[in-house]
């Protein structure tokens, strides 16, 4: 089952791609993670990619297909969910002649819908560990100790780009260019929305049943 998962920063695509991973079997791919790994390891990419992802911005279609239909190349049969890709109608286009090439297709894509303030609050409250990538936050998902990774005892951290002033432009840009995305499936697919305002578990719940009902057929 391949499943794209669509939707604002902060509106929950890192965690429901986590238990739909589990759940199902498939590959959890995520170009921002992906990204952050490249410069990590201290990449070409990822030295390409660090002004815009520290900026806001997008980092060029280009780089970003190449890298995503490589991933996609290396997946098993059991299937993959996108996190965070595709994020401009480009891309979306790419993915699906990509897609297309290796015999594959898109057997559901959900769009998770957020309001500003509740995105907001949940980008600038996250906070991450660098070590095992777990992710918390502040209000909502507080770690066992203030400050400190469950799994491992690190430090949290809180993403540089998930600062007050960077999250305004990450808005914007996905105003601006990701939002279209939504439109572009809703023309050629069956685009599943989702009320991602509600609990996480929640959304959950409705992610599974739709997913289910699609495995079945
Ligand atoms: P994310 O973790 O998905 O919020 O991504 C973090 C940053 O990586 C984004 O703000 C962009 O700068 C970059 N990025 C991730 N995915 C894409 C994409 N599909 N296209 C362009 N840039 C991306």
């Amino acid at each position: 089952m391949n499943v794209v998962l669509l939707g604002a920063p902060g509106a929950g695509k890192g965690t429901q791609c986590k238990h739909i991973a589990r759940r199902f079997g498939v590959e959890h791919l995520s170009s921002g993670d992906i990204l952050r790994e490249n410069r990590a390891n201290g990449t070409q990419l990822g030295k390409k990619a660090k002004s815009y992802m520290d900026a806001g911005g997008l980092v060029p279609d280009d780089l970003i297909v190449e890298m995503m239909a490589d991933a996609i190349g290396k997946t098993s049969e059991k299937g993959f969910v996108l996190d965070g890709f595709p994020r401009t109608v480009n891309q979306a286009e790419e993915l699906d002649k990509a897609l297309d090439d290796m015999g594959l297709k898109i057997n559901a894509i959900l769009n998770l819908e957020v309001s500003e303030s509740v995105v907001i609050e949940r980008i600038t409250g996250r906070r991450s560990c660098p070590a095992c990538g777990a992710v918390y936050h502040i209000k909502n998902m507080r770690p066992k100790v203030d400050g400190v990774c469950d799994n491992d005892g690190e430090k949290l951290v809180q993403r540089p780009d998930d600062t007050s002033e960077v999250v305004e432009n990450r808005l914007r840009t996905y105003h601006k260019q990701t939002a279209p995305v939504v439109d572009y499936y809703k023309k050629h697919y069956n685009v599943m929305d989702i009320d991602a305002d509600a609990k996480a578990e929640e959304a959950k719940q409705i992610i599974f049943d739709k997913l289910e009902s699609i495995e079945q057929k």
